[in-house]
């Protein structure tokens, strides 16, 4: 309902520029012993997060777990409920998590280097499955589990060839023919409104903006016929950060992770947009940077590449998915058409949104079981 395609604004924006980002600490509950904070930079010499669950046996297969963009690695180790973490330590796996470039847990979405989802394809991605694979070598088992445009990005680094050999991914919302809802199709003329002021990014955690702010209209109108008195909720709930999207259905979180939402997903830049705004016109995931050779690696279609995909893909979604709706059905009936060899699953969580698949309270009992199936077929 507010978005629409925008050039980026001839104003510069009101930005801090942080050379030397650090991490904001992970939250979660396991033996701090095990838990193995790798320092870590992007090839372009941005600093990211990867993290290592350290079991103290060296025959587990491996599996990277990529957040959201502005969420964090956070989302698979919530301490509230039984998370993907527990489960995958719990069944034999050994799991990493990497913050990439879009993880709140960083600070690049509201300050320092802007970036596009070229760069999470080209350089985070890539750059952590080639750590993982020099620290567990070329025998065991890597696979992926990623979660909305941390599963879009990896299906560009995977058309573009540069994570080969990954045992299987499972890709959880969206991957390759991502179709937003039509009120949140970035119809951004709010946005561009905000961009002209100056602003370049969409809080989300209303004690930190005040109630007389520059952010107050976009609250305001997030708090619209909103259930749940919880501004942080309403921005995030059924707004999306002002797309109007639904990102989760309500009654599956608990209510600490009800309030921690804020700490969860991190403020939404808007200078991401126009590049969203290409890949959504395009149905598929496509390349921002057409002209500039250090991209050259990325195809300009990742759909188009898709044959060069060597890997099992376990296409998950809620039922009631309100951000992509059925994108992952499109994805695995353009696959079997185009690329019949491929190994494509598609499951449908009944009754569940987006997030929730991850931060639900009953997320280890309705949804971990079918990662855990797809990848005990495959390790
Ligand atoms: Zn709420």
């Amino acid at each position: 309902m507010i978005f629409k395609a925008t050039k980026p604004t001839t104003r510069p924006a009101l930005r801090k520029v942080r050379t030397t980002p650090t991490l904001r600490p992970l939250h979660h509950r396991l033996d701090p012993q095990r838990v193995e904070e790798i320092p870590f930079h992007a090839p372009d010499g941005v600093r990211l997060g990867l993290t290592r669950i350290d079991t103290g046996e060296r025959d587990r297969p491996a599996v990277l777990l990529l957040h959201g963009h502005t969420a964090s690695a956070d989302m698979f180790l919530l301490p509230e409920i039984r998370n993907l973490v527990d489960v995958l330590l719990d069944d034999g796996y050994e799991p990493w998590l990497l913050d990439w470039r879009g993880s709140c847990r960083l600070p690049y979405n509201a300050t320092g280097q802007k970036y596009t989802y070229d760069d999470v394809a080209l350089h985070d991605i890539p750059a952590a499955v080639s750590h993982i694979r020099s620290r567990i070598g070329d025998d065991r088992p890597l696979f992926a589990v990623a979660h909305c445009i941390g599963a879009l990005t990896l299906s560009m680094s995977m058309a573009a060839g540069l994570v080969p050999g990954l045992a299987g991914v499972v890709a959880q919302g969206v991957f390759l023919t991502p179709k937003l809802a039509g009120r949140t199709s970035l119809r951004m003329s709010l946005a561009s409104e905000l961009l002209k002021s100056r602003l370049d990014h969409i809080p989300v955690d209303f004690r930190t903006v005040g109630l007389r702010s520059k952010y107050t209209p976009l609250f305001a109108l997030a708090s619209r016929k909103a259930d749940c008195p919880d501004p942080t909720c309403q921005i995030l709930h059924h707004s999306a950060w002002g797309t109007g999207a639904s990102l989760f259905v309500h009654e599956h979180l608990t209510e600490t992770t009800h309030n921690r939402l804020a700490e969860l997903l991190g403020p939404a830049p808007l200078w991401i947009l126009p590049h969203l705004r290409r890949i959504e016109l395009a149905r598929t995931v496509v390349r921002w940077h057409d002209t500039d050779h250090r991209y050259a690696a990325l195809p300009a279609n990742a759909l188009d590449a898709a044959g060069r995909i060597d890997t099992p893909l376990l296409l998950l979604t809620g039922s009631d998915n309100g951000l992509w709706l059925d994108s992952q059905q499109l994805c695995r009936d353009v696959l079997a058409r185009r690329h019949p060899h491929l190994d494509v699953t598609c499951t449908e969580i009944p009754g569940y949104g987006h997030l929730d698949t991850f931060l639900g309270r009953g997320a280890a009992l309705d949804v971990f079981g079918h990662i855990l199936d797809f990848l005990a077929e495959r390790r």
